[in-house]
């Protein structure tokens, strides 16, 4: 690791990224500026040719090899962004890349990397085992290492997503947000955005579960996680770059970190403005934005979060979207025991009240209770959970809220409704109200049973089936 830091100004300046890159637009957020009461901008890195900034510290890096290590070629070990960052920058250099992936990565993301004419290695369990191979196949057959992240050539690329935004935007801007990985992107903005503009607060978006950066600033060095949590896929990385944290130590201002479902709920966000699904990593700075904008004593400010990327599989936005109600403080999620008697579920609706359920799972127990998991609009967001439960416990039943909890979420999303014994033969029931149909593939078969799943459709649309709770109180009163 060199001693002195690399002139970074200099060398976003002379980034060579528009021969793949576009500058990409900064947009603003309008339907979210108004409810927030913020100027909220967008940074759009999803519009890139890979759908990700990867590229620009990708072909960077590799135009400033000589024409000799150019000729011998290049690899990358990724699953993900960067393989297709270096798989397209390649094709535009002439240059051959290998790429090592996992050999669990999914074939949709392989077939997109050999798209672009890379070839594609098979290697090891995880990133760390990929990692590991292909740094020794590098080197047996004379290929140049390109970083993700760790090298001053891919920051001063990624860099350059600043400049754009100081050109585009120079006017007052109070803070900038920036997901950070392995610190590539932070690193080359902040680096850029503090030389000329010191004022902006430049500000590190990470996952609670994935926090390097944060862990690093607060030992006073790098440190090694002994997990991440792999939601967010584009910043799942362990130990924050030796290269990036000199650079953000001096230069980020301020960290947030956010959970899955805030994540969640920003890429509905960017939706609702923009008819664009980000990905996780690609909503992270814009749910940090939020999160930070909450403590704000006065409206009206100018904040900006780079939108990183949108590479998302299809196949987990019902995942997502169920998620960003949660994450919008639109819903709470509660566990209720109530009697295994006749009536005691018409009895737990009059103590609910007029609220709307957006979500009920029922669970025979064989002893005297059953166990009911109940989502639960709000409308007035979080502060609204505590008198729920407070309402329910005063009615004397047991209750825990699970808003919070990631594993009571996934068991209500996709747990069964009843069980029944019909005939010798153990039938699963699960309660589906019209307008939120669930999947029956999704119920777990863990018990050994062979079991029958029925979907049971509610005949009352979710709406009229709890005003009807409403009326009969109102009738009661009379
Ligand atoms: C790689 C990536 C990040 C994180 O970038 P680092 O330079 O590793 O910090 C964020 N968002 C997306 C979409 C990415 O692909």
């Amino acid at each position: 690791m060199p001693d002195s830091m690399p002139d970074y100004l200099r060398a976003v300046l002379t980034s060579r990224v528009y021969e793949v890159a576009i500058e990409s637009p900064l947009t603003v957020a309008s339907r979210l500026s108004r409810r927030i009461g913020h100027h909220v901008l967008l940074k759009r890195e999803d519009l890139q040719p890979v759908f990700s900034f990867k590229l620009r510290g990708a072909y960077n890096k590799m135009a400033s090899l000589t024409p000799a290590e150019r000729a011998a070629g290049v690899l990358a070990v990724s699953a993900g962004n960067h393989a297709q960052g270096v798989a397209l920058a390649a094709r535009e250099l002439g240059c051959r890349a290998t790429i090592v992936m996992p050999s669990t990565t999914p074939s949709i993301k392989v077939d997109a990397v050999a798209a672009y004419g890379a070839e594609i290695i098979l290697e090891g369990d995880g990133y760390d085992a990929a990692a590991a191979v292909g740094k020794r196949i590098a080197v047996e057959r004379g290929l140049t290492f390109v970083h993700p992240y760790d090298d001053p050539a891919v920051i001063a690329g990624q860099g350059t997503v600043a400049m754009e935004l100081l050109r585009q935007h120079a006017g007052r801007l109070d803070a900038v947000f920036i997901p950070v990985g392995g610190g590539g992107l932070a690193a080359g903005m902040a680096a850029y955005i503090k030389a000329l503009r010191p004022e902006i607060k430049v500000i590190g978006v990470e996952p609670i579960d994935a926090a390097c950066l944060d862990a690093a600033l607060k030992a006073g060095e790098p440190v090694t996680l002994d997990q991440v949590g792999l939601f967010v896929d584009g910043v799942a990385v362990k130990r924050i770059g030796d290269h990036t944290f000199k650079v953000l130590k001096q230069h980020i201002d301020e960290m947030v970190l956010v959970n899955t479902d805030e994540i969640c709920a920003a890429i509905k966000d960017v939706f609702d403005d923009t008819r664009v699904v980000l990905e996780p990593a690609g909503a992270l700075a814009l749910a940090g934005l939020k999160r930070y904008a909450e403590q704000l004593t006065h409206p009206g400010a100018t904040l900006c979060a780079v939108a990183s990327g949108a590479n998302v599989n299809f196949d987990r936005l019902r995942h997502i979207a169920e998620r960003a109600e949660i994450g919008e403080a639109l819903e709470a999620v509660f566990g209720v025991a109530i009697p295994e008697q006749p009536g005691s579920f018409l009895g737990f609706c009059r103590a609910l009240g007029p609220r709307s359920v957006t979500e009920f799972n029922y669970r025979y127990t064989p002893d005297a209770s059953a166990q009911i998991y109940v989502g639960i609009a709000l409308r007035r967001g979080a502060a609204e959970r505590a008198e729920i439960a407070a309402q329910l416990s005063g009615a004397g039943y047991a209750v825990s809220d699970y808003t919070d909890n990631e594993l009571a979420k996934l068991h209500v999303r996709h747990m069964v409704g009843g069980r029944a014994a019909i005939n010798g033969r153990e039938r699963v029931y699960r309660f589906e109200f019209p307008g939120a149909p669930r999947r029956a593939a999704a119920l777990p078969r863990t018990d050994g049973h062979a079991l029958e799943h029925h979907a049971v459709s509610l005949p009352q649309p979710r709406r009229r089936l709890w005003a009807g709770v409403r009326r009969h109180r109102g009738r009661r009163r009379q």
